[in-house]
């Protein structure tokens, strides 16, 4: 199995009105979705934003959580907060990927709704596809990630519960789902994300 990381993007997504916007970091984003990427052994957690305070903000929370007196607390804590990293882009992500990796990373997005025409990828196929090449989930905040990153990636993964009449998780929760899909017990002959 090839690693597999997330990014948590928050440029570029849309607002209730379609814009796209940039959001703005969230403590809790920062720590439960670093413990449910620690938990399913993912490779890494990328912090995407553009706006550099921001990623000053969530450089300071770690070094406190990471190496500070927060550390010396709650160990556990520290331990998945080590996987967590800033970057300015999504192209970013996938460059600096692709380095670690030593080949070009697949880039699968999330929504809650449809992305195209084409068939979302059921767990099954995205696992077998993590087989074969390094991988990017990437999630949105906001109202979601913008029609181009949608429309650049390599794949979709199917929306959780697709046809129920409101399916527009918190992305901490759609973090821990997928993931659970994607890795969990019993799942795929217990197959590890990252850890090769
Ligand atoms: N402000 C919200 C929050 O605090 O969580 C952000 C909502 S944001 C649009 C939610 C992100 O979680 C989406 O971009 C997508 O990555 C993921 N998501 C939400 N519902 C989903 C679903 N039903 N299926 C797959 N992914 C979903």
């Amino acid at each position: 199995v090839k690693p597999v990381y997330l990014a948590l993007l928050h440029h570029p997504v849309r607002d209730r009105a379609g814009e796209i916007i940039t959001t703005a970091v969230t403590n809790l984003d920062v720590h439960d979705i670093a413990r449910s990427a620690r938990a399913y052994d993912l490779a890494g957690y990328f912090l995407v934003t553009p706006i550099e305070a921001q990623a000053q903000l969530i450089e300071r929370i770690l070094e406190h959580w990471r190496s500070g007196a927060g550390a010396r607390r709650v160990p556990e804590r520290a331990e998945a907060l080590r996987l967590c990293r800033t970057a300015p882009s999504l192209g970013v992500v996938v460059r600096q990927v692709e380095r670690e990796a030593g080949e070009a990373p697949k880039v699968l997005v999330t929504s809650a709704r449809a992305v195209s025409e084409a068939s979302p990828l059921e767990p099954a196929q995205a696992r077998a596809l993590f087989d074969r090449a390094p991988a990017i989930l990437v999630f949105g905040t906001g109202h979601g990630l913008a029609p181009e990153v949608l429309a650049g990636a390599d794949g979709a993964l199917a929306p959780i519960r697709r046809h129920a009449s409101y399916n527009h998780l918190s992305v901490r929760a759609a973090v821990a789902i997928t993931l659970d899909r994607l890795f969990g017990d019993g799942v795929g002959d217990g197959v590890v994300a990252g850890r090769v």
